[in-house]
């Protein structure tokens, strides 16, 4: 089998090494000469909308996915007048490129979400106060990505500012949900609809970028898991999703909130690939081509460390033996994702050592 990816950076760098053991060969169509994937995978070097990149990328794949959610729709048009199917198909990525479609989504299933109100100009903006209230955090409605294209708005005296700091229209005021800590969960569905929920997690971001994953989620009792994990299996099903998507949330200590949908493999599902019986990138792969899916369930206790901005002393992470370093290639740059470390255990309370050595070192390189 040949799988052709949109995106050639980390996430389809993954997919690509969990492809390469169930016999499937990979091909990313990436703009970047040098990207990730393209260590390991064919690479068409063009633009994601460039109709002889798209035909060169899906020449002989039998499946064309996607590792991120901004997928032009020119693109997936252009897929579709060859005859290769594209999965998730897009209507997850129609759902999810718009933050409004996704809380209707949401909001529909009965899953709680923040409130929000519409702000296209200065005209709304009495009626989006009074919906929403302040503090509140304003949001592009489209295009956002690691806490890019949002703003916090303490009083209403601040929203015109942030109005037009946003580009004025296509805008959305969200309240702010008052959380004890983020949780996402990550769910894969196979063609025959078979599901594969791994547990929720917990996640702690720095400057708007994910930080730290623990997983699975101390301390979650019965209830919120439940929630959790159905959250992610009704999104998936509402969306009829073939393959892997994640659900961003917010534990308020009484229940869960939604936040977002990626409908693609998910940082906070990297841990996974040792922390898991079956990796995020495997069950993605798995779902896509037609496979049965695998045992999503943990082993242990993990935590998953984002590499950020510069580089930790390579030998130092090294010397930790529960510390699994996966460093993507890339030249360091502030606020970029360079890698990650995995540090696994078989219970949390022996996790605990080995990730203060780890995070004291990728906190200290930390850069945004
Ligand atoms: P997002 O781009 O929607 O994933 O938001 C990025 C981060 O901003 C989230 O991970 C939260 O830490 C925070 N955030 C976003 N929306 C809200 C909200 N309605 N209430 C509180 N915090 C939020």
């Amino acid at each position: 089998m040949r799988l052709a990816i949109l995106g050639g950076g980390q996430l389809a760098w993954m997919l690509a090494q969990a492809a390469e053991p169930l016999g499937i060969a990979v091909a990313v169509l990436d703009p970047s000469s040098d990207c990730a994937a393209g260590r390991i995978a064919d690479h068409v070097v063009a633009a994601y909308d460039d109709p002889d990149g798209l035909d060169r990328v899906a020449d002989g794949a039998d499946v064309v996915t996607y590792e991120f959610e901004n997928v032009p729709a020119a693109a997936v048009t252009r897929l579709a007048e060859r005859g290769v199917p594209v999965l998730p198909f897009p209507a997850s990525l129609a759902v999810t490129q718009d933050r409004v479609r996704e809380k209707e989504l949401l909001a529909g299933l009965g899953i709680a979400v923040a409130p929000y109100a519409l702000i296209d100009g200065p005209d709304d903006f009495p009626a989006a106060l009074e919906r929403v209230g302040a503090p509140g955090i304003l949001k592009t409605r489209r295009l956002g990505y690691d806490g890019k294209g949002q703003v916090r708005v303490a009083a209403a005296d601040d929203l015109a500012g942030a109005v037009a700091g946003l580009g004025g229209t296509d805008l959305i005021l969200e309240g702010l949900v008052a959380f004890e800590r983020e949780l996402s969960i990550v769910v894969a569905r196979g063609a025959d609809g078979a599901i594969a929920a791994h547990p929720p997690v917990e996640n702690e971001h720095r400057d708007g970028i994910l930080a730290c994953t623990l997983a699975p989620a101390p301390g979650l009792d019965e209830t919120r898991r439940a929630e959790a994990e159905r959250i992610g299996v009704a999104v998936a099903e509402a969306l009829d999703h073939i393959g892997v998507l994640c659900v961003e949330l917010f534990d308020t200590g009484s229940g869960i909130v939604a936040n977002e949908i990626a409908p693609r493999v998910h940082n906070s599902g990297h841990w996974t690939i040792e922390g898991a019986v079956t990796s995020q990138f495997e069950n993605h792969v798995r779902a896509v081509c037609g496979l049965p899916l695998g045992d999503p369930a943990a082993r242990g206790a993990t935590a998953m460390v984002n590499i950020v901005g510069s580089e930790p002393p390579l030998e130092d992470l090294l010397a930790i033996p529960a510390a699994h370093l996966h460093l993507y290639g890339k030249a360091p740059r502030d606020g970029r994702k360079l890698g990650h470390v995995t540090v696994t255990a078989a219970a949390a309370d022996a996790l605990a050592a080995p990730l203060v050595r780890v995070r004291a070192l990728c906190d200290a390189a930390w850069r945004t």
